[in-house]
């Protein structure tokens, strides 16, 4: 035994194997210190440690001996059996959670698949100060702390025109902070026909009470005039707030009080008139519907004191939210308790600073959420085309008989809330298959390394590609090949 290779040990090994029984069999499982020995095992442990690893293994091994005294007969020789399965469980622990994923679905701002890819600037200015110190709250010049927050302020004014400007974590926190800030045990007055709930459970109705505020309702769903919210008004009232509609329309018979009248109404009164604009459009989109989302600035112009929209919706930056408006409110909302449980991380403020940037020198159309919601018909069908070509190159291959695919037109959408009503027409590849249901064909594209994230329509699948990013292409034909 004593000078035996390893391989003429599996070798014995297997040869018990054929005579044996179940004790046998279980007997013939390597030990795990051999195991931990191979060089796969040494290789997973510098990415998962050393115990981490053997506790895999252990567990791949208990998983055998069950399957052996429950009866089975290995389909193979039991110490690759043991590397095939200890291996299985390796990768897939040791691969990342949060990965990158390719988005077919068309639907630009998508909240499930990360929102807003960044420009190339953003991620530039990530990675300048992501693995070093910065000054991200001192300065240099005076020598002495200094807020994040004034790295963006000066440039959120420029594009929207406010007075003041705080960056916070989100919206919702953009939100949370301003009302509580303003309206703390006192009134807020809010249209019945804006009482939303955003996404995974952002309620208008439920961040007031967190808040502190009370909430009064006024006028109806569909239709809430000023004197509704005249009506409303008592001497406990802090504030007029308007809600974005975003992610539905009321049509028919509706009224609703503009923003001039609503600021006329609490200067009046005396009131802050806040609005929750969401989606944090800041300059007009290339769009035929474009005149339905209004940019930040027109909300400020038209008397609003007080704006609050996202980072990563139409504005197409990093995760954030923007409180912008009255200086007086903004720098209370500064001073407040909630600002340091709502801050913004370093990283998030490199990437916005480089996005409002972009807008500033005019060059949003670097913005890869502004460029795909612009993506003219001519660009998207050449390429659909090249998809196309190269998906039918990807099924040449052999083993791969039985698909077709087409050019197909396609209703793309914005997203993230804006223009919920308004489809964007673009083009895309359905793929069928005789062989396989496009339910089991689309599960196959978003398990593969890189998941690929498609719609069904009619029996096929489809793939848009108004949302496809440098270098999709590749990895949808690479997709589509392992699902083969
Ligand atoms: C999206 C949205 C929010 C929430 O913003 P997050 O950045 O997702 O936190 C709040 N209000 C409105 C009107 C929205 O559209």
């Amino acid at each position: 035994m004593l000078y035996m290779s390893n391989l003429e040990e599996k070798r014995l090994r297997r040869g018990v194997m054929a005579l044996s029984g179940t004790n046998a069999l279980l007997r013939s499982i390597p030990p795990m210190e051999e195991l931990l020995h191979e060089r796969w095992a040494l290789e997973f442990s510098h990415a998962l440690g050393r115990g981490q690893v053997k506790n895999i293994i252990a567990s791949a091994l208990d998983e055998i001996r069950r399957d052996i005294r429950g009866g089975q007969r290995p389909e193979l020789p039991l110490p690759e059996l043991a590397e095939l399965r200890s291996l299985s469980l390796l990768h897939s622990q040791a691969a990342p959670s949060l990965k990158s994923a390719v988005n077919a679905t068309g639907v630009v701002i998508h909240t499930n698949l990360g929102r807003a890819p960044l420009a190339s600037e953003a991620l530039a200015a990530v990675n300048a100060v992501a693995g070093t110190y910065s000054n991200l709250e001192y300065s240099p010049e005076k020598g002495e702390r200094e807020g994040r927050n004034a790295h963006v302020e000066g440039l959120i004014r420029r594009v929207t025109g406010a007075q003041a400007a705080l960056a916070v974590n989100n919206n919702a926190a953009a939100v949370l902070l301003a009302l509580s800030s303003i309206a703390a045990g006192r009134e807020v007055v809010v249209s019945n026909g804006e009482l939303v709930e955003i996404g995974d459970s952002f309620r208008i109705p439920e961040i007031l009470a967190f808040s502190g505020a009370k909430m009064t309702a006024a006028g109806c769903t569909n239709s809430t005039r000023i004197s509704d919210w005249r009506n409303a008004i008592n001497e406990n009232t802090a504030a007029l707030l308007k809600v974005h509609p975003s992610n539905y329309r009321i049509e028919g018979f509706t009224a609703s009080a503009s923003r001039e009248e609503l600021a006329a109404l609490s200067r009046d009164r005396g009131l802050v008139f806040m609005e929750d604009l969401g989606s944090g459009l800041l300059s007009p989109l290339n769009v035929p519907f474009a005149a339905r989302e209004h940019p930040v600035k027109d909300a400020l112009a038209a008397g609003a004191d007080i704006v609050t929209f996202s980072g990563d919706k139409l504005l197409g930056g990093p995760q954030i939210g923007v409180i912008a408006g009255s200086k007086d409110l903004i720098d209370k909302m500064g001073r407040h308790q909630l600002m340091r449980a709502v801050r913004v991380d370093k990283m998030a403020l490199a990437a916005f600073e480089a996005t409002l940037r972009l807008y500033l020198a005019a060059r949003q159309a670097e913005i890869p959420v502004v460029r795909m919601i612009e993506l003219g018909a001519g660009v998207l069908r050449r390429k659909a085309r090249r998809l196309l070509r190269v998906l039918r190159e990807a099924a040449a291959k052999p083993g791969a008989s039985g698909f077709s695919f087409s050019l197909v037109e396609t209703e793309d959408a914005v997203g993230g809330g804006a223009f919920p009503a308004d489809a964007l027409s673009g083009f895309g590849v359905a793929v069928s298959s005789s062989s396989r249901s496009a339910e089991s064909l689309a599960q196959a594209l978003r398990t593969s390394c890189i998941p690929v994230i498609s719609t069904v329509r009619d029996g096929q699948v489809v793939l848009h590609v108004r949302t496809l990013l440098d270098g999709d292409e590749k990895r949808i034909a690479a997709a589509f090949s392992q699902a083969l």
